[in-house]
């Protein structure tokens, strides 16, 4: 028997994973390898935040490993040339890898795939990261939702999702093969060092993941219907795990419908219901595939955005507009990585109805600042705040940012926290009224259009 290769991607854990699983029962050396691929065609490069988790999670990885009697590879350069020659490198003879959905990874997992085969390197792949992946939950003429609420209900009645594969207890060492040096991949900010914020936020990887999803159950489940008031701590906090995948959906699936206490019972489905977004998100982009740049409704490439300064765009990305809501939220995001969902949709409003500027410009700001950053997630929730995605928020409905305010921080609880009471505010610079009218006139131009 001559090894394995694991090659983790979004999957950056040792539980749940069936890929790192079957090369292990398989028996042999496994080498676990992590790829940086910032040069295959298409592959678009992480945010800034985006690194600085993957740098931590990968560390994290590395630590459990080694406690499991491994330790991981770290390799850089485009996938398709860095497998095969991995590959032959270990002497492995089979490859298994969890599946990933984006247009671009696909075609390259399926390149390597033919030529792994084509040399007689058996080549496996695994479902891990998404409960249904997108070709299995379809309408009855075979078509993807275009609506989350039916999404969901179809998904509901589909067979339970299968339950977490069991952690291995040992992992047979890698072959003896080079790895780079984290540090040398220069994935955290150095001058300044920015990421203070961040580091206080967050613990990345598995541990961090699972300290999360338990502190949740104990502490916020039961108000989740609090879940829209930033000032509470309400909600898991698990997306970035979740991107990265150091929890998976299905053990947050399962962990929710295992022992909990009646009022965390009965707040489990409103809690699930949001998973599924990321999966109805991540069924939009598999059947869209270039979200982040195109929309998805084409009547939105007539839509007359704005050339916003350079000056407002600064405004916008400082937390300094004038309004406190959205000066907060992006405040928040620039200092741990995240903003409330609540909070998230006032600020991605603003800049696309009140500013009128293109929904890309504020995807590319989330896509370099939030740690849970992800190729549907992100883009298909600036598409529904902006009107062009599969299913999306009707137009006319403009979130005011200060009635949000009055309705979701009425003590003001949360804003204090980012704008505190004595700071010297800049006057609002905008007036909600009349953008809001010029959005609404902009939508019907594009309308005739
Ligand atoms: P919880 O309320 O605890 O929800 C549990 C999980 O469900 C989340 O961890 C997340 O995985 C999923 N989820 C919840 N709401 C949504 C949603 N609306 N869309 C998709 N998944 C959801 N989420 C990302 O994971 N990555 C992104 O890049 C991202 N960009 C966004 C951009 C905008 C403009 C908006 C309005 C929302 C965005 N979201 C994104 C969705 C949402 O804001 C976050 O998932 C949520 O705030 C994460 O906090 P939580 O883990 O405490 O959520």
């Amino acid at each position: 028997m001559s090894g394995s290769v694991v090659w983790l991607r979004d999957d950056l854990r040792i539980a749940d994973n069936p890929a790192l699983r079957s090369a292990v029962d398989r028996g042999g050396p496994v080498t676990v390898v992590y790829v940086l691929d910032e040069q295959s065609d298409g592959i678009r490069p992480f945010g800034a935040a985006a690194r600085w988790w993957l740098h931590q999670s990968l560390a994290a990885l590395d630590t459990d490993l080694r406690a499991h009697g491994s330790a991981l590879v770290l390799r850089r350069g485009p996938a398709a040339e860095v497998i095969p020659s991995l590959v032959q490198e270990s002497g492995a003879d089979a490859v298994f890898w969890n599946r990933r959905y984006g247009k671009v990874e696909r075609e390259i997992d399926t390149g390597i795939k033919s030529g792994l085969v084509e040399s007689g390197i058996d080549a496996h792949s695994a479902a891990a990261t998404l409960l249904w992946e997108p070709w299995t939950v379809l309408t009855g003429k075979g078509e993807p939702f275009k609506v989350f609420t039916p999404f969901w209900r179809a998904a509901q009645a589909m067979p339970e999702p299968r339950h977490p594969v069991p952690e291995p207890e040992t992992i047979a060492a890698p072959a003896d093969v080079h790895s780079d040096a984290l540090d040398d991949w220069a994935l955290l900010p150095t001058t300044p060092d920015w990421a203070g914020g961040m580091r206080d936020a967050w613990t990345p990887g598995e541990h961090g993941a699972w300290d999360r999803m338990e502190r949740f159950i104990d502490e916020a489940l039961a108000d989740y219907d609090q879940r829209d008031e930033p000032a509470q701590a309400a909600t898991s906090s698990l997306s970035p795990h979740l991107r990265w995948g150091e929890i998976s959906p299905y053990q947050v699936w399962h962990r929710l419908h295992e022992t909990l206490e009646p009022d965390q019972r009965r707040a489990a489905p409103a809690f699930l219901r949001q998973l599924a977004w990321r999966e109805f998100n991540w069924n939009e982009y598999f059947h869209c595939d270039d979200i982040a740049r195109t929309n998805v409704r084409g009547e939105f490439d007539a839509f007359p955005w704005r050339d916003a300064s350079d000056d407002e765009l600064d405004r916008w990305r400082a937390g300094t507009t004038g309004f406190d809501l959205v000066d907060a939220g992006m405040r928040e995001l620039w200092h741990t990585g995240a903003m409330h969902n609540r909070v998230r949709l006032a600020t991605a409003s603003f800049l696309v109805k009140n500013m009128l500027v293109d929904w890309r410009i504020g995807e590319q700001w989330f896509w370099d600042t939030l740690v849970d950053a992800d190729a549907a997630n992100n883009a298909a929730n600036w598409q529904w705040v902006a009107g062009s995605g599969f299913d999306a928020a009707p137009y006319f409905r403009v979130f005011n940012p200060d009635r949000q305010l009055e309705r979701f921080d009425p003590h003001r609880e949360y804003v204090r926290r980012w704008v505190p009471a004595d700071e010297d505010r800049p006057e609002p610079m905008l007036d909600l009224k009349a953008t809001r009218q010029r959005a609404l006139d902009a939508y019907a131009d594009m309308r005739r259009a």
